[in-house]
């Protein structure tokens, strides 16, 4: 049983063989697929997966906060596990690529503006959209 799976069964969640291929598949993703592409790759491990079977099973998989499901203004929402070690995300607006990143001073901000407002952190999502330096010289 892998990480991912464990982590299902632990929360409680039935785990069948179809569920078993979409968890495979997202905790072997080390991009952030979409549904489309959860499913292209579960049908290589198993054809009968259906695209509902895979839509129903991610909103499982969230509500159980298995995975996180990420909105990169790109109309699509796409997936990843949902793990103990915090990251946020750049996205480049040109090739759509996702690149994570970790930034402590970010995080004590956070904490900060949280904590003058009142409020104890509990989670935050960040997302910044960016194009290559390295385009901008060349245009
Ligand atoms: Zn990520």
């Amino acid at each position: 049983m892998d990480r991912l799976e464990k982590i299902c069964v632990e929360k409680g969640l039935r785990m069948t063989d179809q569920r078993r291929v979409i968890t495979q598949v997202i905790a072997g993703a080390e991009d952030h697929p979409d549904v489309e592409e959860i499913h292209r790759r579960a049908t290589e491990i198993d054809s009968r997966i259906s695209i509902a079977t895979v839509y129903r099973t991610l909103r499982l998989l969230e509500d159980y906060d298995v995975v996180h499901r990420h909105d990169f203004q790109d109309g699509r929402a796409r997936y990843e596990e949902a793990t103990d070690d915090h990251h946020d995300h750049l996205i480049d607006v040109r090739t759509r690529e996702v690149i994570e990143f970790i930034n402590e001073e970010i995080e004590a901000l956070q904490e900060r503006i949280a904590r003058e407002l009142g409020y104890r952190l509990v989670g935050h999502r960040l997302e910044l959209y960016g194009v290559p330096l390295t385009d901008e010289k060349k245009s």
